[in-house]
């Protein structure tokens, strides 16, 4: 039941104990985020290094958005009681929402998704289909009564922060939209070093609180088996786990235990259209309802980065590492170039951060910076000559090279995302 409304991420596994422990426990020895009983369960706060971790995550998002013709918007994070009973969350999906609030005679709600306020913004403007697909994109905040009892970590949260989308378009275009929204998280995985555990095709069960029009039920799952079809990728139907306005793709990970839960979803809406009285004016001058895909590609930044943080163990991707670059200065001598290769690597927009002999041996220091992806260590020989020493995180050692030359590498690499912390080139 816990998928039924949202484009966001599910669970199928209620026992998610032990892999909120694994994160939850790398989460606090990193410094990436933390709870406190007075603010709330499943209240977490980022700290420096996780939120560093968010922002380039929601960046990469961002702009792999802008590059396939996303455009993005902000709408707030309550909306009033009628919005949700028209959209049919209210009746559909109440028992996950926040109480309402009573404020003078109307009452506003936390939201639970973004597809009304975005369906709202649609509306407030006419549309030709020239403009189709109209694909809007937000990376927002929204919200789910979890009981207490499930709560901890990152991956069973009260405030959620989705990489949310909709794209309204006319039936023709829904087949390409969803075959491009399982591109973009086919390269997103392949950035963020994530292997999917499998591609589910998510169909209504029995006892779910679907809509009932069984007619726009079979056209949209036609759809989306054509879609999974004409991709080649393996996938599986499940019963019981479709949104409550239709069926969805969902792109399932595993946890080191092998529990899944999904993280990134494609979807063909026909109903919210409907209750929304959408419309485009077509190529014959009358009015024509467009259909609403919502997809996310990397689905909950919280649970994303959870998945992040126990997939790799805390060694994030380089381009996505809160510390890129530590600079390892063998001695006090070599000190002034070290604050200088650390101002240079500022300046590329790397994160770089200086470990002097006064955090003890050198030997300390690099074990001590072992989850950073590059350590350069800069001896007498190679301060003077203005050459660094590059060690890899994976255990590789480079020969000493110029400053020059390794920092546009390293630049290089991060800024096409690379999941290698190294190339032949
Ligand atoms: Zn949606």
């Amino acid at each position: 039941m816990r998928s039924l409304a949202r484009c966001s991420p599910t669970s199928t596994d209620v026992d998610e104990e032990t892999a909120m422990s694994d994160h939850r426990k790398l989460g606090r020895e990193l410094g990436l985020f933390d709870t406190d009983p007075l603010i709330g369960a499943g209240l977490p706060y980022w700290l420096p290094d996780g939120a560093t971790v968010r922002h380039t995550l929601e960046e990469y998002i961002r702009a792999a958005e802008r590059r396939a013709g996303y455009r993005h918007v902000y709408s707030p994070v309550l909306g009033k009681r009628e919005l949700y009973e028209l959209s049919g969350h209210w009746e559909h999906y109440s028992d996950d929402m926040f109480p309402p609030m009573d404020l003078g005679a109307e009452q506003v709600v936390l939201r639970p998704s973004l597809c009304p306020h975005h369906a709202a913004i649609y509306r407030s403007r006419g549309h030709s289909y020239r403009e189709l697909p109209l694909r809007m994109a937000e990376l927002g905040g929204m919200y789910r009564s979890e009981l207490s009892g499930v709560l901890g970590g990152l991956t069973r949260v009260r405030a959620i922060q989705l990489n949310d989308a909709h794209v309204f378009c006319t039936l023709d275009q829904v087949a390409d939209e969803a075959s491009a929204a399982l591109e973009m998280i086919r390269r997103a995985y392949e950035a963020l070093g994530i292997t999917p555990a499998r591609y589910r095709l998510s169909l209504p069960g029995p006892g779910g609180k679907y809509v009932a029009a069984p007619e726009m039920w079979r056209r949209s799952t036609a759809l989306l088996t054509d879609v999974l079809d004409r991709s080649g990728l393996p996938y599986e139907a499940v019963e019981g786990e479709a949104a409550f306005y239709g069926p969805k793709i969902d792109v399932q990970v595993a946890d080191g235990a092998g529990r899944e839960s999904t993280l990134s979803t494609v979807q063909v809406d026909f109903h919210q259209p409907e209750r929304f009285d959408l419309h485009y004016i077509g190529p014959d001058g009358a009015r024509h309802r467009p259909v609403m895909v919502h997809r996310s590609i990397i689905g909950s930044v919280e649970r994303a980065v959870a998945h992040l943080i126990e997939r790799h163990g805390g060694a994030f991707p380089g381009w996505l590492a809160p510390t890129q670059l530590v600079v390892l200065p063998v001695s006090e001598a070599e000190l002034g170039r070290a604050e200088e290769l650390v101002r240079r690597c500022e300046e590329l927009g790397l994160r770089a951060e200086l470990a002097g002999p006064d955090r003890g041996t050198l030997g300390a220091r690099i074990r001590a910076a072992r989850l950073v992806p590059y350590q350069a260590v800069l001896g007498p020989r190679e301060a003077a000559d203005g050459r660094v020493a590059l060690r890899l995180r994976d255990g590789r050692r480079l020969d000493p090279r110029p400053v020059d030359e390794a920092l546009a590498r390293i630049d290089a690499l991060v800024k096409s995302h690379s999941p290698d912390l190294w190339n032949a080139a």
